[in-house]
């Protein structure tokens, strides 16, 4: 028995032509493509960096490229790079070998107030780092942007270490001048020490 064909009713001339009408070619270009990466300037020397693959400073290529001083072996300046895109987006800035070894200690440090969230809640691990580094900077007295340990120098990584030692919270400024030393110190130790800094502030 033949099948008796359905009439579809008439779409409206408007939607047909929108139906019918070729899909608008992007005119921007994606925002994950890759931009041109500008050698990063050695905040020691104040001159630019060179791309290498790792042979340079590790003796191999495992870890990826990184930015080296212009000045190495004299300056120890340095930067790993993102591993996603062209390879060359550095992970934070350029740090001698003082200052890396401070952004481990402070890693160290802060890192763990973070991850206790994830491994004990259950919390996903970009919100609950995303809580300490929100944390980190209220202590710090610093913005939240300009927050992050790749970005930190010395002295910024010795006062991580210290707010996130117990009792954790605001502390004595690092190396503070003789004639202003601060007398509210123990008012943020007290505000902020009573339980973990993740716990209060990881969502
Ligand atoms: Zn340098």
């Amino acid at each position: 028995m033949p099948r008796k064909k359905k009439t579809q009713p008439a779409d409206p001339p408007d939607a047909l032509d929108e139906a019918a009408a070729p899909k608008p070619k992007r005119k921007r270009q994606s925002r994950y493509a890759p931009k041109p990466i500008l050698a990063p300037i050695c905040p020691y020397c104040g001159i630019d960096s060179v791309l290498d693959d790792g042979t340079m400073v590790y003796g191999h290529t495992n870890f990826g490229n990184v930015w080296i001083c212009r000045n190495h072996p004299g300056c120890s300046a340095r930067v790993g790079c993102h591993r996603g895109g062209t390879g060359t987006r550095p992970l934070g800035t350029m740090a001698n070998e003082v200052t890396r070894k401070a952004r481990t200690r402070a890693h160290a440090a802060f890192d763990p107030l973070w991850k206790r969230k994830v491994e004990k809640h259950g919390v996903e691990k970009y919100r609950a780092r995303g809580a300490g580094y929100r944390w980190l900077a209220e202590q710090m007295g610093i913005e939240f942007e300009a927050c992050h340990i790749s970005q930190f120098d010395y002295d910024q990584c010795m006062l991580v270490i210290k707010i996130c030692t117990p009792p954790y919270g605001r502390k004595t400024p690092v190396e503070p001048s003789p004639e202003s030393e601060p007398t509210t110190s123990e008012e943020g130790t007290e505000e902020h020490g009573r339980d973990h800094p993740a716990d209060q502030h990881a969502a």
